[in-house]
């Protein structure tokens, strides 16, 4: 039996696999768990990893990514033997994604170009006709670069309606507090001048974000994107909101708490 795509099953995951290989990015893998989940749940529709009409996916802030594979191994998309090689020499499951995995469609990890890579997919499923959506998953701090927002110029001139951007917004980036290494608020409103229709959410409610994301658009028209509120670290009381968690592997025994604290949640929750 496999078990419930969402973001428990995600964090757990994570925490296991991180620790397995001792790599870090664990912070701003708990913090899009919830995000992921949904989006691969309820959003993306399951359809072959070669169907031209595939719906598509960008992971933007590629450090997430064991929380991409995290969610296409449970989904079955990629088998059990595969995703126990993350981080191991002659992987393909490296600490940024590779569109050479199944159920990958683009390589990202340098910042800034997610974006972009889903306005040229979206408008690509225009011209095709196809009625696939395209998602893409950024993090708050993509949204210091000046390509994020030529993207986001771009998507509104175009009116591209297939595309939804998620920002990750966990406060956090590598070095320090996204408020004090470059301010982004007022973020909804600098969305909105760009011609998007911008709705926030709280980032770690999978039903919020279901209700938003799931349904085609009242607005077909307006690119669509979601400020998810998150905390980076999300379920990990010691990484939580602590921006080393950004970047630091676990110990053995932090390892351990770690998963507890999990499991612990997971059997308290309703
Ligand atoms: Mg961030």
């Amino acid at each position: 039996v496999s078990p419930a795509l969402d973001g428990t099953a995600i964090r757990r995951r994570v925490l296991e696999a991180s620790h397995r290989a001792h790599v870090g990015h664990i912070g701003c893998s708990l913090s899009v768990a919830e995000v992921i989940a949904v989006v691969f749940r309820c959003v993306l529709r399951r359809t072959g990893p070669d169907d031209p009409d595939r719906d598509r996916f960008v992971l933007s802030k590629g450090h997430a990514a064991l929380a991409l594979y995290a969610a296409l191994a449970i989904r079955g998309d990629l088998d059990e033997a595969t995703f126990l090689t993350f981080g191991e020499d002659g992987t393909r499951l490296g600490v940024h994604p590779d569109a050479a995995i199944p159920g990958v469609d683009f390589s990202t990890g340098s910042l800034g170009q997610g974006l972009s890579f889903a306005c040229g997919a979206a408008l690509a499923a225009r011209t095709a006709g196809s009625a696939r959506r395209v998602v893409a998953l950024l993090s708050d701090a993509e949204c210091d670069e000046g390509s994020t927002w030529e993207a986001a110029l771009f998507a509104g001139h175009h009116r591209l309606g297939a595309l939804t951007a998620v920002v990750d917004v966990n406060g956090s980036q590598a070095l320090g507090r996204t408020r004090e290494v470059l301010g982004l608020e007022p973020l909804a409103d600098k969305w909105r001048a760009f011609g998007w229709t911008v709705v926030e959410a709280p980032g770690h409610d999978e039903s919020a974000l279901e209700r938003i994301l799931a349904p085609r658009r009242a607005d077909p028209d307006a690119p669509l994107v979601v400020l998810a509120r998150t905390e980076l670290g999300h379920g990990v009381s010691f990484m939580a909101n602590d921006v080393r968690w950004h970047y630091a592997p676990m110990t053995d025994e932090q390892a351990r708490a770690a998963l507890a604290e999990v499991d612990a949640a997971d059997r308290s929750a309703p």
